[in-house]
């Protein structure tokens, strides 16, 4: 089974062509970074319309580069939500135009289940596992019991983690996007220990997060240190907030593991997810935390973590394998939470 994914959701357009044999025949990524950049941050507007204007393009070079031709495509599968709403509507329309005119089947995929599911298009991982799954608009720890099957055991009750780094490196004068910038600073500081900053929930029942107070403690350091920063002070200030982050991580993993054992003693896996995902402290800190639990831990390839339309075709070939497809009347849905039972945190929804 060959299937074309498209993803639209946010500001990287993205087509890929992937087999159920995993392989990733094209991956193509196109990021809108120079649109948005002079906004410091992400204008819907201005991304649906570079989507509707690079997505055909883009789906063209997927193909050549994959050497096959749209003859020999099984379905297509397109990110149907969450997301910004013009973006989702430019790729499901496009997904849905191909599928009508081949008399394909269309899937549309969570993109968050596109995130959930990218470690076993890379690894062997059965399920059940346990996702830590940290991105620009969300902050999760959910079991994965199997495909469209996501339990949610905590979630942020404010910032997101990835809107976190943004936004604390724009605090620090760092540009956008945040993430990548932030880690480069961070790699570059001679006293990590220099800057002490809260833990939040660290220690507290549950598996919620929250980041907004850490954000505010890294302001006040700023405001303290009055001036522009000198290349050191956000070096070491980007460090205390990437150490900070990851400690908060991995106290909440070490509860989320604890609940995952009793409900599955027979185990599972640590997976993480999302684009702050692509962080190596993190990821070192809870390769360790695994090490130390017993459990194996998974992390997808750096790029596989940011958006990307290869884990959109994977999970679509997840769900076609179980005959799971679309009509072509599918509704995008700017909200599509992986677990609709779980109540909304404290102080914010989904
Ligand atoms: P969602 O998946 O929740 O809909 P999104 O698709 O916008 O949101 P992703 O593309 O999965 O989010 O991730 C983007 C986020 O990841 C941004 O906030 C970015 O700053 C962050 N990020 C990317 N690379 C890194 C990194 N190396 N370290 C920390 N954060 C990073
Ligand atoms: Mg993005
Ligand atoms: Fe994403």
């Amino acid at each position: 089974m060959i299937v074309l994914g498209i993803e639209t959701s946010c500001d990287e357009t993205a087509a890929a062509i992937v087999t159920d044999a995993r392989e990733i025949r094209a991956d193509v990524v196109l990021s809108q970074l120079d649109d948005h950049t002079p906004y410091g941050g992400v204008v819907p507007e201005i991304a649906a319309r570079a989507h509707l204007e690079h997505l055909d393009g883009l789906i063209r070079r997927a193909l050549e580069e994959s050497g096959l031709g749209l003859g020999d495509i099984d379905a297509v599968a397109a990110t149907g939500g969450p997301g910004l709403i013009g973006g989702v509507i430019v790729g499901v329309m496009t997904a849905k135009a191909i599928a009508a005119a081949r008399g394909l089947p269309f899937v549309a995929v969570n993109h968050l289940e596109g995130h959930a599911l990218t470690a076993r298009l890379t690894d062997d991982v059965p399920f059940p596992y346990l996702l830590l799954l940290v991105s620009g608009g969300h902050c999760q720890l959910l079991v994965v019991e199997g495909v469209g099957r996501y339990r949610r055991l905590g979630t942020t009750i404010d910032d997101a983690v990835g809107e976190a780094f943004d936004k604390t490196a724009k605090l620090l004068g760092l540009g956008y996007p945040g993430g990548p910038l932030l880690e480069k600073a961070a790699a570059q500081a001679t006293n990590p220990g220099r800057f002490d900053l809260p833990r939040p929930m660290v220690g507290r029942p549950g598996c919620d997060f929250s980041f907004s107070g850490l954000k505010t403690a890294v302001r006040r350091h700023v405001e303290e240190l009055g001036g522009p920063l000198s290349v050191e002070d956000r070096a070491d200030l980007a460090a205390a907030f990437q150490n900070t982050v990851a400690e908060v991580m991995a106290d909440r993993c070490a509860r989320a593991m604890r609940q995952f054992k009793d409900l599955h003693p027979q185990g599972g896996a640590l997976v993480v997810a999302g684009g702050v995902a692509a962080n190596k402290a993190l990821r070192a800190r809870l390769q360790r935390l695994a090490d130390r639990e017993g459990m194996p831990f998974v992390a997808p390839p750096l790029r596989l973590c940011t958006d990307n339309a290869a884990m959109i075709a994977w999970a679509g070939i997840e769900r076609l394998r179980l005959g799971q497809t679309d009509p072509l009347d599918f509704a995008p849905r700017p909200r599509w939470p992986l677990d609709p039972t779980a109540k909304p945190a404290i102080g914010k929804a989904g």
